[in-house]
């Protein structure tokens, strides 16, 4: 039996790199697949057959302990300030819990767009830095080595960390750094509270470049509340010029939506809840209960405060938030659904082989078409229901 991550199927590999880390020898480096998602290779020159790398994988799916659900607290959240608010997804909890930890001169690892638009992780150390991991980028993120070493290096340090990241990324961490014999006590673990997953970063090259073509790109954000939080926009700032597009009749949206786009892992995702993150974050969409001025479409956040440790970071970011406990009102919603594995790998064949045959207009054509009727039904008539708050009525408790 192999025992290296040559072992891990596709379908579980979260691309999380651990394993890189892992490898005393460094015979494991990633490769893109032909739809764009890196998966590990093994130099069978270099390998020693030690076993580490599959021994510190999280693709077992043990659930983390440091999340088990037991006493978990709900809450509805929104960040005072303004200004951090209209530029974040939803509620801007991210914010203030990031700069708590600059503040307290610590490091903060997330997600931002690099000089070329593309989607990375970063390390960062001030509030520039936290401004511009702000707000959602619905693409798989590049995760790189020297990220990975810089964030061992602090873990070792003992300096205190906020990592913010996917549910399955974290938890590809934690088993890292318990697999080198780390404490990770500094480290304060922040993930989503449902997570749709990542679409390839193929495709988000090809999206870029229709802008690329209209001049310098300057600015890109997936979740704009020009129009509201409810009413997000996909903004693009090109040449001086700003286009703007209602998200859901967007073709991105069609592709965020498509398990076939998405990295293979997310399509029964067995990671949600199980990280073991200290807090989760997601959009607060359940809003009919709040108080009327809660409901101005400025955008809430649902926070899940998962540890004890958790609960005591939470504590101590109130005075830049508004709160109100929801644990009551919603439960947890994740799902561990299963799918007829030949049938999702024709149906990603006949995807990938349409972009790698034809290319991405052809694709564009076949997949990410807005219908009439969901022009009609997302562009006019959704918008009259967020006004008149009918849109919250008709939200099913989850
Ligand atoms: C890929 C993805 C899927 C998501 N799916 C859902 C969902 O289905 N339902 C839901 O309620 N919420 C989902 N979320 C979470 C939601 O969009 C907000 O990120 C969350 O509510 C925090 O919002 P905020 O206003 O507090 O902070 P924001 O300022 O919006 O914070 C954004 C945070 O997300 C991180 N981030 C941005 N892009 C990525 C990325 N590509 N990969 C990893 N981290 C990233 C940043 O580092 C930052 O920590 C998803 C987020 C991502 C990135
Ligand atoms: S450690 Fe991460 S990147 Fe390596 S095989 Fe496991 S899930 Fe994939
Ligand atoms: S859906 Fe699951 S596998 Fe995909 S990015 Fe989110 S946590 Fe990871």
């Amino acid at each position: 039996m192999d025992k290296t991550v040559m072992a891990v199927k596709d379908r579980d590999c979260v691309g999380c790199k651990a394993c890189g880390m892992l490898c005393p020898v460094g015979a494991i480096t990633y490769e893109r697949n032909r739809e764009g998602f890196e998966y590990p290779i093994i130099d069978a020159n270099k390998c020693i057959q030690c076993g580490k790398c599959l021994a510190g994988c999280m693709a077992d799916k043990k659930p983390d302990k440091g999340n088990s659900g037991s006493g978990r607290k709900l809450y509805a959240a929104r960040n005072k300030d303004k200004v951090i608010l209209k530029s974040s997804s939803s509620g801007g909890i991210f914010s203030a819990l990031a700069n708590d930890i600059i503040f307290e001169g610590g490091c903060v690892y997330g997600v931002c767009f690099d000089k070329e638009f593309r989607v990375v992780y970063k390390r960062g150390t001030s509030i520039e830095d936290i401004e511009s991991m702000r707000g959602s980028k619905y693409v798989e993120a590049y995760v790189s080595m020297d990220i990975l070493e810089g964030f061992v290096e602090d873990v070792k340090g003992k300096r205190k960390i906020l990592f913010s990241g996917t549910p399955c990324q974290i938890l590809g961490m934690k088993k890292m750094c318990r697999q080198m014999g780390l404490s990770t006590e500094n480290v304060t673990w922040v993930d989503f509270f449902v997570c749709s997953g990542k679409v390839s970063s193929y495709l988000w090259e090809e999206e870029k470049q229709g802008y690329l073509k209209k001049g310098q790109l300057e600015q890109v954000s997936f979740r704009s509340k020009r129009k509201g939080w409810k009413n997000y926009e996909m903004h693009w700032k090109a040449g001086g010029k700003s286009y703007d597009y209602d998200s859901l009749t967007y073709r991105w949206n069609k592709f965020f939506g498509n398990s076939v786009a998405r990295r293979k892992t997310c399509k029964a995702c067995e990671y949600q809840g199980r990280g073991g993150a200290d807090i989760s974050l997601g959009d607060f969409w359940y809003s009919a209960p709040l108080p009327k001025e809660w409901r101005d479409n400025q955008g809430i956040s649902v926070v899940g405060v998962n540890t004890d440790s958790g609960r005591k970071y939470f504590e101590r970011i109130q005075g830049q938030l508004e709160v109100r406990e929801v644990t009551d009102l919603i439960k947890e919603h994740y799902k561990y659904s299963d799918y007829d594995e030949e049938e999702e790998d024709t149906k990603r064949k006949t995807f990938w082989d349409i972009y790698e045959k034809r290319g991405y207009d052809a694709l564009c054509e076949q997949y990410a078409k807005i219908t009439w009727k969901e022009r009609i039904l997302y562009g006019m008539i959704r918008p009259v229901l967020i006004k008149t708050g009918l849109l919250d009525l008709m939200r099913k408790k989850k």
